[in-house]
């Protein structure tokens, strides 16, 4: 059966380097959303629980109840309220009419709207979102904003930034009228961590670096923590003229030792359609079209690993770590090793 390792040592070094730089592990949220982006939700959040982190972010509830053990706060960021909240976990407020359904006592960061317009309350809407919030008795804990181009180089991210400061200023001398004080703030996610040189916030919100990479720049020389392991269905010889999988698409220039690996498609890879060299870690090709449960390559052995760090995939399918690694199917097992 494929197989995911998750290398802890890796995650410890990560968790160190990111800790180091922002003075305490007690800063980070984890941001453990989508499957902890393919690694596996419930493996992370443990380890990381075990190295000290006590704060994690999710995409829904369902995400926050089953890690709700490991930590003492969980903030659900994307979850759309209907008045029916486990109240247990904090909620982030996307916009003003999030206030009006969620259910009373429930804890909330607002999300504050600065510049990237995705989600969140912007700066003039503070005295109204605090009204409402006191009358249905939320607990305001906290807010906090994203940036969009922190991993893009140019001033935009700085511009932002400003932006941010001034909403902070502002937001917590309009909830101090309300009765909300000591509120919490973050925003830096890991390009903006990477590339901060001081960061004056409470937390920070890292995902991508936990795991090990950076696209915009990595000061903090993270190491990936996930590696994609198939085993060989079967083996033959392709016989010179020969050619294997769908539509011929790779024919043999004289005999080979080829395999066929248990891992395609359906497994959240991308789809390999035979154009271009790609390689699995031992620099060996893959031969001729992926299928949906399988792939073909020069025979490697038994077992072989398909990536230590997904970078060269991402580049050949023209898109971004997170995304190889996110659509890593939850079928495929995980485990933890320390080397
Ligand atoms: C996904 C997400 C993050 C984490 O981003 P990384 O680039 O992986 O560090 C932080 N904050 C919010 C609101 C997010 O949606």
């Amino acid at each position: 059966m494929s197989e995911i390792l998750i290398n802890l040592n890796n995650l410890k070094h990560n968790v160190s380097q990111i800790s180091t730089k922002i003075g305490s592990v007690r800063k980070i949220i984890a941001v453990l959303k989508d499957n902890a982006y393919g690694h596996g939700l419930v493996l992370m959040a443990k380890e990381l629980a075990n190295l000290g982190v006590r704060y994690a972010c999710v995409r829904s509830i369902d995400e926050a109840n089953d890690i709700k053990e490991f930590f003492d706060d969980i903030l659900v960021l994307s979850h759309i309220p209907n008045g029916n909240e486990n109240i247990d976990f904090t909620y982030a407020i996307n916009d003003l009419s999030a206030l009006e359904i969620i259910k009373e006592n429930s804890k909330i960061h607002f999300a504050i709207d600065t510049l990237m317009h995705r989600n969140g309350i912007l700066q003039k809407d503070f005295e109204l979102a605090c009204k409402i919030a006191k009358k249905r008795n939320l607990k305001l804990l906290g807010a906090y904003t994203h940036f969009r181009s922190a991993d893009e180089i140019g001033s935009d991210y700085f511009a932002q930034k400003m932006v941010y400061e001034k909403s902070k200023k502002s937001l917590k001398a309009v909830a101090c009228k309300f009765g909300y004080e000591n509120l919490v703030f973050h925003s830096h996610n890991s390009a903006a961590t990477n590339r901060a040189e001081k960061i004056d916030d409470d937390f920070i919100r890292v995902g991508i670096s936990l795991y090990g990479y950076n696209e915009f720049c990595d000061t903090l020389n993270l190491k990936p923590i996930l590696s994609l392991w198939a085993n060989r269905v079967s083996k033959r010889v392709l016989k010179k003229g020969c050619c294997v999988g769908y539509g011929a698409k790779f024919c043999a220039k004289e005999d080979i030792n080829i395999a066929t690996y248990d891992l395609g498609y359906a497994d959240g890879l991308f789809r390999y359609n035979g154009n271009g060299e790609l390689f699995i870690e031992n620099g060996k090709k893959l031969l001729g079209k992926m299928s949906m449960d399988s792939f073909s390559c020069e025979d490697s052995g038994e077992k072989i690993c398909i990536f230590k760090d997904v970078t060269k995939w991402a580049n050949f399918f023209n898109t971004i770590n997170y995304e190889i690694l996110v659509k890593l199917s939850p079928r495929i097992k995980r485990k933890i090793v320390t080397e």
